[in-house]
């Protein structure tokens, strides 16, 4: 049977919950039970797939072509387990179900409420995602913080499943922060215990608390948690900041966290296996070298819209010893080829990320340009390749017009088109040419011998594609289309073997990626990369 452990934020945002769910999955799959990771996001989008980065980081695309929260990026890499689009429900896609099925008559007669038609729905989200995978355990992450207006139908959701599940099937980890007060030297309670007095005004009372804090959370303060939160003192958690997320679930162990998380469960003990885990966390602590790496994107304030990238990097830095540095450059500022020298003279590698619309296109194909004149090491995602392949026609292949229908809708030469498929999509949610798709390699290719095999599927997210009126042209020209479409209608790789890696994909490797596992294409370009320092 299925048991449910539900995990609610206090007293600031962006507390990191999404790692501690991430953190407490791994631990229970390293004592070989099976564990799915859902989040719950209060905001009125179907998905975050129309949001911009800047305002929510990162679209994280599953297999099955969810785009989602960037935490399920953070669950995946950790309980490696793949999910889907069940793993992230937002009060708009809630929503929009309840008003189809009063649209359709399910209904007659009622007047449709929060409670319980909102909250019925958000439960048939829970129950519906243990039929699908049937857990051991099923961990349930609600976005926001607790006092917030949108996330109230959520919260009385989980507490009437709390209360239906039964003693020992279900429990709750609420998460606060210690915040430490430099003039009296103390860490401070009270905005956990203010928290968590507002969270039994709903109703639920947490059985674990996770502290975030800078500092080490004294005895006597772990024992005022726990009497003023009536949770038992085994079960106040510490969780420090660290210097990489991947030793919080060392630290959480550490403390038995999923051990008394079983007991109050009613799970007999098991004993975890996480010596790999430690060998990795080693690793990633003792770095033997340090290279850097431009990324060239346009959300370069914030780093969470490229986090999936970022990750991806630094698992390749690991399996090399090497710490990854991140030299964020806003591609905007790549507006000649003396910038682009002094941008990127200092870096081991190039990054073009995926993105949309066509601020800062120009100095994208500077910097990829640069690269490829000074053979440094380069990987293009999705509109990286868009760009790769632009910047060879104009440079190379003699297309001087060369272009994206996505930036100049009467580019000469459109060498980068709408996918046919796409030409009559009207609107923009969740229309794109989404999720894994399979790509055949070319036998010999840079492409195949990094991943060691001809067949490969990745993840999608995208409406443009190359145009197979100038493929031809532009391969003359030397650049080699490596992967395509099963088909062969669609170019999905591309690469300059004479270079040390000069790699673009129009999926996103990135987002298969593990710290333990990293993605062939990301190992190619820090392989590469090390080699010059
Ligand atoms: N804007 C491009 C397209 O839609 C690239 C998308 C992306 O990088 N995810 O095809």
């Amino acid at each position: 049977m299925t048991k449910y452990i539900f995990i609610t934020g206090g007293v600031v945002s962006s507390l990191g919950k999404g790692i501690i769910a991430a953190s407490l999955g791994k631990l229970l799959r390293a004592r070989g039970f099976s564990v799915i990771n859902q989040k719950f996001d209060p905001y009125i989008n179907v998905d975050p797939g129309t949001m911009s980065p800047f305002q929510h980081g990162e679209v994280f695309v599953t297999d099955d072509g969810a785009e989602t929260d960037l935490d399920l990026g953070h669950y995946e890499r950790f309980t490696d387990t793949n999910l889907g689009k069940f793993n992230n429900v937002t009060s708009g896609s809630v929503y929009q179900r309840v008003i189809e099925k009063e649209r359709k008559g399910d209904y007659l007669g009622a007047t449709v409420q929060v409670i319980p038609h909102i909250t019925n729905e958000i439960k048939s989200r829970i129950a519906g995602a243990t039929k699908q995978f049937n857990p051991d355990f099923q961990l349930i992450e609600i976005g926001g913080t607790i006092g917030d207006i949108e996330s109230l139908p959520f919260i009385e959701a989980i507490r009437q499943f709390k209360s239906e599940a039964g003693i020992g099937n279900a429990i709750s980890i609420h998460c606060t922060l210690l915040p430490y007060l430099p003039t009296s030297g103390e860490l401070k309670t009270k905005p956990s215990q203010h928290s968590v007095s507002v969270l039994r005004s709903y109703g639920i009372q947490p059985e674990i608390l996770v502290c975030r804090t800078t500092r080490a959370i004294p005895k006597t303060e772990k024992e005022k948690l726990a009497l003023f939160c009536s949770v038992p003192k085994d079960a106040v958690i510490e969780c420090r900041d660290m210097k990489s997320i991947y030793e919080v679930p060392l630290a959480l162990e550490e403390q038995n966290m999923a051990d008394v998380i079983l007991k109050m469960l009613q799970v007999p003990l098991k004993k975890p296996e996480l010596k790999g885990w430690e060998r990795l966390v080693e690793r990633i602590k003792n770095p033997k070298k340090t290279i850097k790496v431009a990324i060239a994107g346009k959300y370069t304030k914030l780093s969470d819209a490229y986090i999936s990238v970022v990750e991806a990097l630094k698992h390749a830095g690991y399996s090399n010893e090497a710490a990854v540095e991140i030299k964020w450059i806003n591609s905007e500022e790549c507006i000649d080829e003396k910038r682009c020298k002094e941008l990127l003279s200092d870096v081991q590698a190039l990054v073009v990320p995926g993105g949309f619309g066509v601020r800062g296109i120009e100095g994208k194909l500077n910097a990829i340009k640069y690269a490829r004149e000074h053979n440094l090491p380069f990987l293009g995602l999705c509109l990286g390749m868009q760009c790769a392949v632009i910047e060879y026609a104009r440079n190379v292949a003699g297309l001087k017009g060369a272009n994206s229908a996505e930036f100049d809708e009467n580019a000469q030469y459109p060498v980068i088109d709408l996918m046919l498929e796409q030409k009559n999509v009207k609107g923009y949610g969740g229309t794109m040419r989404l999720g894994a798709y399979d790509c055949i390699l070319k036998k010999g290719s840079v492409a195949q011998k990094a991943y060691g095999k001809e067949k490969i599927s990745e993840r999608h997210r995208h409406r443009y594609e190359v145009n197979n009126e100038y493929i031809k042209q532009i391969s003359d020209a030397g650049l080699v289309f490596s992967g395509m479409s099963p088909d062969g209608m669609l170019a999905e790789v591309v690469e300059l073997p004479k270079l040390d890696w000069f790699v673009a994909s129009q999926f996103h490797p990135e987002f298969k990626s593990r710290p333990d596992r990293p993605h062939p294409l990301f190992k190619g370009l820090i392989d590469a990369a090390v080699k010059r320092i």
